[in-house]
């Protein structure tokens, strides 16, 4: 009777959440002609995403920084995006943070190291995004802005890569495993996993050029987080150059990509 009335009360909130937030139709057009990798998937799917984009921008807080506007279109980019790796998983996952900083640009972000000698260097590095536990979550609209992308080389799609770094976490750190069923699940990802990235560092050291972003040599929670990225943006090509790797995000994400180009 209780739990009747709970997810009588769940419902209703959420459809007046879902009409309240509803994507006009010109905007949400814009938007999948500005990401074809979204335009490519079926219309369940893309009914799916739209519902999943206005409880997604219900619930999360845009800022901008130093000025920045967030527009409808941005946030709207970014939603569409954020939602497609949680298409079957749901947004519960991304429930851990609410906060979303917008800058035009890439970021200078101080950071620091202290060497065998204990001596601290401080260096700048360049920031695209940035996930951290718990949040806020951090995005340059200038590399995310298709207007402003080449198209060549390997894929890259910064959205995609922090939200994956969001999964990756929701267990407590990143590692290249996300939270998974069992400890043998875990085992299995890793027997995966390992191996790839070992075989992708050896061809990028080799100067080959690969279709996931060389970034990925950098540490294995880095190689899952650009994986992901080209699982979503170019699933075919993923699948003739990495099908296990393929096949153990198909599983984990319940989704198939490939199948829609
Ligand atoms: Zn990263």
């Amino acid at each position: 009777m209780l739990a009747g009335l709970l997810s009588r009360w769940r419902q209703h909130r959420e459809a007046r959440l879902l009409r309240r937030h509803e994507i006009p139709e010109p905007l949400w057009q814009l938007t999948l002609a500005r990401y074809p990798f979204l335009a490519r998937r079926s219309a369940a799917d893309l009914a799916e995403l739209r519902r999943l984009c206005s409880l997604f921008l219900a619930s999360k807080e845009f800022h901008g920084a130093a000025g920045f506007a967030v527009t409808d279109e941005i946030a709207l980019a970014v939603a569409a995006q954020a939602c497609l790796p949680v298409l079957r998983l749901g947004l519960p996952w991304y429930e851990g943070f609410v906060g979303i900083v917008m800058h035009e640009d890439q970021v200078l972000a101080p950071r620091q190291w202290t060497d065998d000698d204990g001596v601290v260097h401080e260096y700048e590095e360049l920031l695209a995004g940035e996930a951290m536990e718990g949040g806020p979550l951090m995005l340059a609209w200038s590399e995310m802005d298709p207007e402003l992308q080449d198209g060549d080389g390997p894929v890259y799609n910064v959205v995609i890569h922090e939200f994956a770094h969001v999964l990756d976490m929701r267990d407590g750190e990143a590692d290249g495993v996300p939270p998974l069923p069992s400890l043998a699940a875990r085992e299995d990802w890793i027997a995966v996993i390992d191996p790839e990235w070992e075989a992708f560092c050896a061809r990028v050291d080799a100067g080959e050029p690969t279709l996931i972003d060389p970034y990925g040599a950098e540490a294995v929670e880095e190689f899952f987080a650009v994986a992901v990225e080209a699982f979503f943006v170019a699933p075919r090509e993923m699948t003739q150059e990495h099908p296990r790797l393929y096949a153990l995000l198909r599983d984990f994400f319940q989704q198939d990509p490939a199948r829609h180009g």
